[in-house]
């Protein structure tokens, strides 16, 4: 696990910053949204910093499966039957923080379309 000392999630996944967590496992740290935008809006992240998901590579796509597999895991725990994973990747497509983090939205009616494209 190796995480960058300068980087928000990293200091999140290393209890320096105090975050909200719904699930934790050796591979993946996740929580709850801070700024939330659906009534269940939680972040799953790897436990080793990765930028993004343009690195996401042979080498750590482990990360990546066993984060769908947690997001898996807390629907069912939590009863959640659809919910939507979101990963914005780049500064166009919005991604604010530099560590590879899937958004998990569920508890409302979502749309879909050219428009939800803001
Ligand atoms: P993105 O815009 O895809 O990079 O998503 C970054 C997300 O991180 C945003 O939805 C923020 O609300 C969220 N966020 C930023 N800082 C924190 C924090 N300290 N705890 C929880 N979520 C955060
Ligand atoms: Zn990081």
């Amino acid at each position: 696990m190796a995480l960058d000392k300068d980087c928000l999630f990293c200091k999140i996944i290393n209890g320096d910053i105090p975050s909200a967590k719904v699930y934790e496992d050796e591979f993946v740290y996740a929580f709850k949204d801070i700024e939330p935008i659906a009534p269940v809006h939680y972040l799953f992240v790897p436990k080793t910093h990765i930028c993004c998901a343009k690195k996401i590579d042979a080498e750590n796509s482990q990360y990546a499966a066993k984060i769908f597999e947690a997001i898996a895991k807390v629907a069912a725990d939590e009863g959640i039957e659809s919910y939507r994973v979101i990963n914005n990747c780049g500064e166009d497509a919005g991604q604010s923080v530099m560590h590879l983090h899937f958004h998990m939205l569920a508890g409302t009616k979502m749309g879909w379309g050219k428009q939800s494209l803001g």
